[in-house]
């Protein structure tokens, strides 16, 4: 039997399982210029986190990009922030502003299908983040890897 994306069961090279915990480096939160995508859905509960109307939402942190939504960014000395990253309310930390309400692309970091296509991707992925938490931590195990591979925004 395949899985959805036609691979045998038990055959990624992640089929043990990853570690990953997150250090709060922001370092997936920066970097390039990028998108960070979100659906309607989740724009109306950022909006609700965020204590705003929907139109006051949109037009103070989200923008348009190729007809779908990315929360804006920021140029710093770091790179370009997400505008929801926090790096002033917790010394030495840099926080997600709407943690409970982000968006399925951050929930599903470092798990992407791009990061997974192979360990070189992954270990890539590591370096270029940087990223502490990949390869660190709790070892996430293949289901929760496969669901989170799978609900990544594309
Ligand atoms: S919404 Fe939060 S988790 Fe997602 S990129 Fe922005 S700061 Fe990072």
């Amino acid at each position: 039997m395949a899985d959805q994306r036609g691979e045998p069961p038990g055959r990624e090279w992640y089929a043990d399982g990853l570690c990953f915990s997150c250090t709060q480096c922001g370092n997936c939160c920066t970097g390039p210029a990028g998108t960070v995508w979100f659906s309607k859905a989740e724009g109306a509960g950022i909006a609700e986190e965020l204590g705003l109307d929907e139109p006051t939402f949109y037009r103070r942190y989200a923008r348009r990009v190729d007809g779908r939504w990315s929360l804006k960014e920021r140029q710093t000395p770091r790179g370009h922030d997400c505008i929801m990253l926090d790096r002033d309310s917790t010394p030495g930390k840099a926080v997600c502003s709407i943690y409970p309400r982000r968006p399925a692309q951050c929930r599903t970091w470092p798990f992407w299908p791009e990061n997974l296509a192979s360990q070189r991707a992954w270990n890539t992925s590591k370096r270029r983040t940087p990223c502490p938490g990949m390869d660190n931590g709790v070892l996430v195990p293949l289901t929760k890897i496969r669901i989170l591979r799978d609900s990544t925004p594309q």
